[in-house]
This record gives C-alpha cells, sequence and structure tokens, in this order.
C-alpha cells in the first residue's frame, strides 16, 4: 500500500484517457522523484489549464485569449470556414497541415436520441459568420448523427446564404470514427476529395 500523498496522485492519473493501474503508479513515482521546481511547473501548468484556458469568442476552439491564434491570423482565410464537433477535431486537421482557413466548432452534433436539438449547438453564431464567407465545409464524423447535422446545416446555411458554397468532406474517415482518429493523410484526402451539398 502506497502513503496516502502517492496514492491520491496515482487516482489522478488513473482519471485520464488510456492510463491504467501501472501507468499511473509509474508516473506517480517519477514524479516523487523530480526536482521541486519541476513538480512546481507541472502543478502549475494543470492549473493554468484549467483557470486560462477559454474557448475563442469567434469560432469556439480552445485558446489562452479571446480570439484563438488561428483567428487572428491574418494569413488564414476568413473566407473558408472548416465545421467540425470539438476542439480536438481542430486540433488533428491542424496537425495534418493542409488547411489555411478558419474553424466553427459546434461543441457537438445533433442527437435527438441523446436529447441533443439544433439549439444546444453553436449554430447561430455559425450562420451569422457564414453571411461573410465564400465556403463552409461541413466536417462532422460519418455518423447517423453527423450526417443528420451535415444535412441539417447544408439546408440551413443555403436558406439563409444563398451565394454560400457548402461542401462536405469525402468520406475517407473510419467508419462511426471521429474526426481526431483519422490520421493525417486521410484527412488530407478528405479536404481535397470534399464535394458540395448540393
Ligand atoms: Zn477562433
Amino acid at each position: 500500500m502506497y502513503p496516502s500523498s502517492i496514492q491520491k496522485l496515482i487516482e489522478s492519473f488513473r482519471s485520464l484517457p488510456g492510463v491504467g493501474e501501472k501507468t499511473a503508479e509509474r508516473y506517480a513515482l517519477s514524479v516523487s522523484e523530480m526536482e521541486p521546481e519541476k513538480v512546481e511547473q507541472f502543478a502549475l501548468a494543470l492549473n493554468d489549464v484549467r483557470t486560462k484556458l477559454k474557448r475563442c469568442s469567434v469560432c469556439g476552439n480552445l485558446s489562452d485569449q479571446d480570439e484563438c491564434e488561428i483567428c487572428r491570423n491574418p494569413d488564414r482565410s476568413h473566407k473558408q470556414i472548416f465545421v467540425v464537433q470539438s476542439p480536438k477535431d481542430v486540433i488533428a486537421m491542424e496537425k495534418a497541415g493542409e488547411y489555411r482557413g478558419v474553424y466553427h466548432v459546434l461543441n457537438g452534433v445533433i442527437s435527438p436520441s441523446k436529447g441533443v436539438m439544433p439549439e444546444d449547438l453553436e449554430i447561430d453564431k455559425l450562420v451569422e459568420r457564414a453571411a461573410n464567407c465564400e465556403e463552409v465545409i461541413l466536417a462532422t464524423s460519418n455518423t447517423m448523427d453527423g450526417e443528420t447535422t451535415a444535412m441539417y446545416l447544408d439546408r440551413l446555411l443555403r436558406e439563409q446564404c444563398p451565394d454560400l458554397l457548402v461542401t462536405r468532406i469525402a468520406h475517407g474517415l473510419p467508419a462511426g470514427g471521429l474526426l481526431d482518429y483519422a490520421d493525417e493523410m486521410t484527412l488530407a484526402y478528405a479536404l481535397s476529395n470534399r464535394r458540395s451539398m448540393k
């Protein structure tokens, strides 16, 4: 049995995805052997993530400031919006390095079975932004809820912004998989093979 200070740390690590008992023990023991300054930095980083991190007021991506780095970047096309379910999808897409426009995070997908309705998502804001855009790329997952959401958004956007091009990424994503599980090649393919919703 570990002293309770270590035991508490083990339990904290265990709450992370993909960390089992053995790994949590290894992490906790290695923290106990770290230089005091290192431990302090670590604790501070954990705390900062909670206190400093917020959602970008424009696109909903994670950010330390009111507007995220992508929205603030003048070198990116602000006429092209890539619509995703969560900030994780933004990170995956940015890793692929193929996309030069901006994003919009919906914060989920429409799912009648889970009680998620359009008004629960960041859809009004998307329509508002789309009014000043040339293209909206729908990149919700290829699950039934993801497809329903894409169809709903396509109809709504074409109604509200008749001149807007609405596209859907190609189905190169794993069946039922979320965007953040797809590898970078798949994402690049899915982007370059997107098609018009019409
Ligand atoms: Zn942003």
